[in-house]
């Protein structure tokens, strides 16, 4: 190592192993300093069950990885990361015994709406799915890192996007369309009436019709071993075991780039109250199950979908969150997100068997145990769920902050994504990859565009590290 390194990056998740990797790509000496013993954060694959069982703890649905602008500019692939697509990125069982679908096809999805809505979608989805690698450019670079390349439909989408998501969905007659899309909102744990929801629906929506929701073969660790190994190849460092405590801690650097909570990185480099008025939302209950076979799901669609959304109609998916996130109580019908990495990747379970992934809202800092309220509210789905459990392991908010402490309170976004924070994070800034200290930067999924596996934060911080390192 160098006696001065240019940056030194705390924590190997997405997007401080992406920061390091654009550092090191622009000449820069880097290494990076991980508190756990293996790299990942929050996209790692682990033997959490029984052997030869392969879970995602944390990430395991990638329409915000493979659709990423700083992802698809890596060459990821050459490093061992390969996307596989379920035949459908995403299915919305009812109790009907049928079910609401997100399909690559812009068409296929509008069908599973019904007639009186699917006109409706695709007038919403079209003209933004025409310029969505611009417009995902655009609003991955907020606020304001870079000029807009199209301000026009970054406009139109801000007008349709900035709405709570109940607005939006007043425009579709039928309660299918409106339960899939409030599923959609649910993903980053807002509730639905809350600022720019709208935005949080369509780009998932536009995500999967753009490029689907893929899983990474093998796991979600195949993203964060690809930028390390990568990382490796152009010369950056990456030591694990190394939890950071105060900046002396670490070797001489010309700058640090904390993929921290702004909380820990308020404590660890002497920055008072800068971020005292962060907020943190809600937590979550994440089970990871080894299946004796398929989840036996009543509908046809989710036995081939990759991401199953769980909860009967809009209104019980607003109140989940509602309980969660506003009234400090774990819900009776929890909404939850559900992967089934098994139906594309074999690689992830013994023959005949399965992993299956889920997680249901909880309140910050929630200290029960939400497995049997999840389990019935599969059954409601799939009967017999249970009689194909083999094993399970579960995770609430106390043990998922104690696995990443950017997990604050069990918070898997690392900050509410509520009121102005869903756009501007950790602080009202034009610069939020700055802090007062001048050598000192953030890259965490606290900062735009916010949560999901995408290494956006770390690359825009990056940008910002560059311009400072050539300006010294
Ligand atoms: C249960 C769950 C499900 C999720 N599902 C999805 C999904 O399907 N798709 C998706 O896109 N996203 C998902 N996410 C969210 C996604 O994982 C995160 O948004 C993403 O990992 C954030 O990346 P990051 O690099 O900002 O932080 P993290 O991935 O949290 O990484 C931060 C790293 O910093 C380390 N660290 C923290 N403090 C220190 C310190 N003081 N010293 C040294 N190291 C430190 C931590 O150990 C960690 O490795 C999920 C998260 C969870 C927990």
């Amino acid at each position: 190592m160098p006696s001065m390194l240019d940056a030194v990056v705390v924590g190997a998740g997405p997007n401080g192993l992406t920061a390091a990797v654009e550092l090191a790509r622009r000449g820069f000496s880097v290494a990076v300093f991980e508190a756990r013993d293996t790299i990942g954060g929050g996209a790692r694959t682990e033997e959490l069950t029984l052997p030869g069982f392969r879970h995602d703890p944390c990430s395991a649905a990638h329409p915000l990885g493979i659709n990423s602008p700083a992802f698809r500019a890596l060459p990821l692939e050459r490093y061992g990361l390969e996307w596989l697509h379920p035949q459908l990125p995403m299915a919305h069982p009812l109790l009907d015994g049928t079910a609401a679908v997100l399909s690559r096809s812009v068409a296929e999805t509008a069908a599973s709406f019904g007639p009186r809505d699917a006109g409706t979608y695709r007038r919403l989805v079209q003209p933004f799915l025409c310029r969505w690698d611009t417009l995902v450019r655009d609003f991955m670079s907020l606020p304001l890192t870079a000029l807009p390349r199209d301000p026009v439909t970054l406009a139109r989408f801000g007008l349709a996007g900035l709405p709570p998501s109940t607005w939006l969905m007043r425009r579709f007659r039928d309660e299918r369309a409106k339960t899939l899309f409030a599923g959609l909102v649910a993903h980053v744990m807002a509730p639905l009436d809350g600022f720019a929801t709208g935005g949080i629906g369509l780009v998932f929506a536009l995500a999967a019709h753009a490029r689907g929701w893929p899983v990474a073969r093998g796991g979600s660790q195949a993203v964060s071993d690809a930028l390390a190994a990568y990382l490796k190849d152009l010369g950056g460092t990456v030591h694990t075991d190394y939890e950071v405590k105060r900046l002396d801690d670490l070797p001489p650097a010309r700058a640090y780039v904390f993929d921290t909570s702004p909380t820990a990185l308020a404590r660890i480099a002497g920055l008072g109250r800068y971020y005292e008025r962060y907020r943190y939302g809600p937590g979550v209950f994440k089970l990871d199950y080894a299946l004796d076979g398929p989840v036996p799901w009543t509908a046809q669609e989710p036995r081939v979908a990759g991401t199953v959304q769980i909860g009967a109609d809009s209104a019980e998916i607003g109140t989940a969150l509602r309980a969660a996130s506003r009234e400090g109580r774990a819900p009776d019908h929890p909404f939850l997100i559900t992967v089934q990495p098994g139906v594309v990747d074999p690689t992830r379970a013994p023959d005949g068997k399965q992993v299956f992934w889920a997680y249901g809202h909880v309140p910050n800092g929630w200290r029960g145990d939400l497995t049997d309220a999840v389990e019935r509210q599969l059954e409601r789905f799939a009967p017999g769920f249970r009689d194909r459990v083999l094993a399970r392991a579960t995770a609430g908010p106390p043990e998922l902050a104690a696995r990443n402490a950017n997990y604050v309170g069990g918070d898997i976004a690392t900050g509410a994504v509520s009121g102005l924070q869903v756009l501007l994070r950790p602080k009202v800034s034009l610069f939020p990859y700055n802090t007062p200290h001048p050598a000192v930067f953030i890259c965490s999924s606290a900062t735009p565009p916010g949560p999901g596996v995408h290494g956006m934060s770390g690359h825009n911080a990056a940008k910002a590290v560059w311009r400072r390192l050539r300006q010294t």
